[in-house]
């Protein structure tokens, strides 16, 4: 059976020098889900009186709205609970409503770990290994809020850990994260990478075949086709020996 963080784990153990080392971990759908946050923009949406005024049935129906962990942004969630397409003025405005805060500090806070993922990463730091969290996100909109999930969390942070985000947004995440490993990963072997977008896996391979990538399997834009050859795991959970 394929155990993909127990062998991390051995192999980091061997190397004579494990600071050489490097695992680097996407943040929204890999080390945190993300349907929290998507809930909390959702329920504020219609708790606000110019919305309910507007769109008072279909605010009605989104309060009963519930997110799961497989979402990608509103949509799925939304056509679950019956709101189609037919009311595109309300689409529009919960939409916009939505990018808004989803891609802010404010509500990053509201992100939740998967099963694991705080434990994983500090038995890593402790075996000296490189921790990075590369993410799509940007430091203007996005930078301090992800500092302080993560120490909410409990996840290394300052000194024990890098955060590399983007400068500001509109560049591609694929090719960010491919350059980012351009710059930064020559000086490390072994080099992991944990990431649930397959677009962003395509590049990273190709660009960089040393790099040992590991899919999250939790949830993608579906723009690319899921990796079939590579190990995939869906929480952190490590088996106990
Ligand atoms: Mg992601």
């Amino acid at each position: 059976m394929q155990k993909p963080l127990e062998n991390i784990l051995l192999q980091i153990q061997t190397l004579g020098d494990p600071s050489r080392s490097m695992c680097v971990f996407d943040l929204d759908s890999t080390l945190f889900d993300v349907s929290p946050r998507i809930q909390k923009i959702l329920d504020d949406y219609s708790q606000i009186p110019v919305h309910q005024q507007r769109f008072a049935e279909n605010v009605q129906i989104l309060q009963t709205v519930k997110t799961q962990k497989t979402d990608w942004g509103i949509k799925n969630a939304l056509l679950r609970a019956g709101l189609d397409s037919a009311h595109p003025e309300f689409f529009e405005s919960i939409r916009a409503f939505w990018a808004e805060r989803f891609f802010s500090n404010e509500y990053l806070v509201y992100d939740q770990p998967f099963d694991g993922a705080v434990e994983f990463v500090q038995k890593l730091v402790q075996l000296k290994t490189k921790i990075v969290y590369l993410s799509g996100r940007d430091e203007i909109r996005m930078g301090l809020g992800t500092r302080k999930v993560l120490r909410k969390w409990g996840f290394p942070v300052e000194g024990a850990a890098e955060v590399a985000l983007k400068a500001s947004h509109g560049y591609p995440d694929d090719l960010f994260k491919s350059e980012w490993f351009a710059k930064n990963a020559k000086m490390f072997q072994p080099v992991w990478f944990f990431e649930n977008e397959p677009v962003n896996i395509e590049l990273v391979r190709r660009d960089h075949p040393q790099v040992q990538i590991i899919f999250f399997d939790s949830t993608h834009s579906g723009k690319a086709a899921r990796p079939l050859d590579l190990p995939a795991i869906m929480h952190f959970l490590l088996d106990e020996v």
